[in-house]
């Protein structure tokens, strides 16, 4: 059969149906174990018993209805993420990378408010960021940006965990006016930003009057045991975009912003169509409610320790295993070999996983999976690998 999608993904072949927890079933009625949550979107797994009301009940009172009246679930969710972030105010969208575009349009407009006419934001190697134009331009990865040059200018591109070259380009360059990273980059294979570091570009931010715009897009919400990674840090961004696990699986993004940043859009300057609408805002109030009923951030933290835990006893001593990185249900274990071949081999085992910057296994499992699913998880991951590692070469 012709397929008249164009042709942007290379796709498993077997259609999800169905889901009930941390598992979904196929067309052919077979089950999977979810390890990979949509992409760390499905935060409350599957047709979480008290989500689904709450959607149901939204969804026959008002899906849209535009940002010309007020809004009342807009103000109660960005109440909600100020409360947990510390920051102050919200802009809402729909997707990731609308955030990143934000986050992006207020650093520069923060540089021009300043007089810096060609303001330039410093970005990182490996980053992923989004697939517009000027996010793709942000994203470190050649393969993302391939095709679709001329790309935007202004971003300046340094290495991660390096404070030296950030002071570098401090001394050397008066057009910057912002740092953009990911507090765990994802995409480029589970690297986080260490602890020292992200409170060094802290320091840096706020001796420059830079703005720190932290992209929490994909390790936000919960997903490392706290509502946001950088608090591991002990920090505040000035920029928080948020999105993937805000909703469940209902689309929406954030941006996040904190005294320096929450003014700098002012009426004219910024807007979209869907952005804020009450059921994606319903969406959010309730996974955040949720997470917060259930103690779903202490789960994250549990299970995610017991997960690298049976990892390192699993693998950790085999030849061809490199690192395991990550924190919470944010997890990617580095080979020494490409491995996408994992991907299909996993799901005929009955797991659902992703392979990332070629030789990383990442696993982004809804938060509410529990000790049992996680023994399960290991005891189809812990072979698949080892037989992997045994039947092919680096
Ligand atoms: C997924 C992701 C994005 C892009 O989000 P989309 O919703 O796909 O546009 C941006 N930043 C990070 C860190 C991501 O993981």
């Amino acid at each position: 059969m012709t397929s008249h999608l164009m042709n942007t993904y290379g796709r498993l072949p077997f259609a999800l149906s169905h889901g009930r927890g941390c598992r979904v079933w196929d067309t052919d009625g077979r089950a999977y174990l979810d390890g990979l949550g949509g992409i760390a979107v499905n935060t409350l797994g599957h047709a979480h018993p008290k989500l689904v009301p709450a959607l149901q009940d939204q969804v026959a009172k008002l899906i849209h209805c535009s940002n010309y009246y007020a809004a009342p679930m807009q103000e109660a969710l960005a109440a909600k993420l100020c409360e947990l972030s510390g920051l102050d105010a919200v802009f809402f969208c729909s997707t990731g990378l609308e955030a990143n575009e934000g986050a992006l349009k207020i650093a520069r407009k923060f540089g021009h408010d300043r007089g810096i006419d060609k303001p330039e934001i410093i970005v990182y190697e490996h980053a992923f960021h989004g697939r517009s134009i000027a996010t793709l331009s942000a994203t470190g990865n050649p393969k993302v940006q391939a095709g679709f040059g001329p790309l935007v200018e202004g971003f300046v591109r340094l290495a991660l965990n390096d404070l030296d070259q950030v002071r570098a380009v401090a001394r050397s360059n008066p057009n910057v006016v912002a740092i953009f990273l990911e507090t765990i980059q994802g995409e480029g294979g589970i690297n986080p930003t260490r602890i020292d570091i992200l409170q060094g570009l802290r320091q840096i931010c706020d001796e420059q009057d830079w703005l720190l715009m932290l992209d929490e897009v994909q390790c936000g919400i919960g997903r490392t045991g706290k509502w946001f990674a950088h608090q591991w840090a002990g920090i505040k961004p000035d920029v928080m975009p948020l999105a993937k696990g805000l909703g469940s699986g209902v689309p929406i993004g954030a941006i996040v912003a904190g005294p320096r940043a929450k003014d700098v859009l002012q009426p004219g300057n910024h807007g979209t169509t869907f952005g804020g609408n009450p059921l994606a805002m319903r969406a959010g109030i309730e996974t955040l409610r949720i997470m917060e009923e259930d103690g779903l951030m202490a789960n994250a933290a549990a299970m995610g320790e017991r997960l690298r835990a049976g990892i390192t006893e699993g693998l950790g001593q085999l030849p061809g295993f490199k690192e395991m990185r990550g924190q919470g249900l944010m997890i990617g274990i580095e080979l020494d070999r490409p491995c996408g071949a994992l991907l299909l081999k996993a799901a005929q085992a009955g797991l659902l996983l992703s392979i990332t910057a070629d030789t990383v296994i990442r696993l982004l499992p809804p938060l509410i999976i529990d000790a049992a699913e996680v023994d399960e998880l290991l005891a189809i991951l812990v072979p698949l690998v080892r037989d992997f590692l045994g039947a092919s070469h680096p």
